[in-house]
């Protein structure tokens, strides 16, 4: 069977890694993003040159409307999406809870959660039987991220409810909805978070003693989306080194 998967926020990070990764084991991929249109062209080519098949697609995925016009774009160009990882996900600087405004509140909710509600949805209306989902959650849906970011990890506990709800609702037509939550991995989301050298400056939190790389997280998602884990639904995989 042919298999194309869309990863959301796949133009760095773990959602590029994770782009590349499925290319190598033979998906189509649309990798898709919303700023970043050089290295999203950037990684397209270079999965393209090295056997692969991969196309860009810019969508904002907390829009409705843009989410359906990149499923149509993809049923067009590759036929029906059978895998999907609703990896997209944001954080603001580091504030007490107190501190964080209802706007922003609601941006981090409506971008991390919303957008895997939307996608999700037109995922099951195209596929509807045999498929598989990936949600990237966090594990600061279990620390709740206190004095750094509650909002984000409200998000990504209402993320981890999505997948189990979503998990059960969706057994009985073979679509499997898992989740992957990593602990501090090396990306450009610390930046954003006002702190680029987080990860390096929390290992010794961490019972490994070292942050994550995207490949650790990407090769997870791998596994939950292939047929190998044929008999797995609505669990969550921490690659958070024992954090
Ligand atoms: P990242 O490097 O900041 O990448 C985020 C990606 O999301 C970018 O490709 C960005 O695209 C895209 N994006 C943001 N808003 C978007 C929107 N509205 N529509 C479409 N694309 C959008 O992040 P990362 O560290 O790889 O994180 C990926 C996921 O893992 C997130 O859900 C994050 O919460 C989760 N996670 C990360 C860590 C960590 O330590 N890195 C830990 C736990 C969980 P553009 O650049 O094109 O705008």
């Amino acid at each position: 069977m042919k298999k194309v998967a869309i990863i959301t926020g796949a133009s760095r990070g773990i959602g590029a890694a994770t782009a590349f990764t499925l290319s190598k084991k033979g998906y189509h991929v649309c990798i898709n993003y919303l700023k970043n249109e050089k290295l999203a062209k950037a990684l397209c080519t270079s999965i393209n040159t090295s056997g692969g098949v991969a196309i860009t697609h810019k969508a904002d995925v907390s829009e409705e409307a843009e989410v359906q016009s990149m499923f149509n774009k993809v049923n067009a160009e590759f036929g029906t999406v059978t895998h999907l990882v609703n990896n997209v996900g944001v954080l603001f600087t580091k504030t007490a809870f107190s501190e964080i405004s209802a706007e922003r509140f609601t941006t981090i909710l409506t971008i991390n959660v919303l957008s895997a509600f939307l996608c999700s949805k037109a995922f099951v209306k195209q596929v509807q039987y045999d498929g598989a989902i990936v949600n990237v959650s966090s594990v600061a849906s279990r620390t709740g991220a206190p004095f750094e970011y509650v909002d984000y990890a409200a998000s990504k506990g209402a993320m981890d409810t999505l997948t189990t709800g979503m998990s059960l609702e969706l057994a009985s037509q073979n679509i499997r909805v898992n989740s992957v939550r990593p602990g501090f991995i090396a990306t450009d989301i610390h930046a954003d978070g006002g702190e680029p050298d987080r990860v390096n400056r929390l290992s010794s939190q961490i019972p490994m003693g070292r942050g994550g790389n995207t490949q650790e997280v990407a090769d997870a998602i791998a596994w939950l989306l292939s047929d190998e884990a044929s008999y797995v639904t609505g669990s969550f995989i921490d690659i958070a080194g024992g954090r």
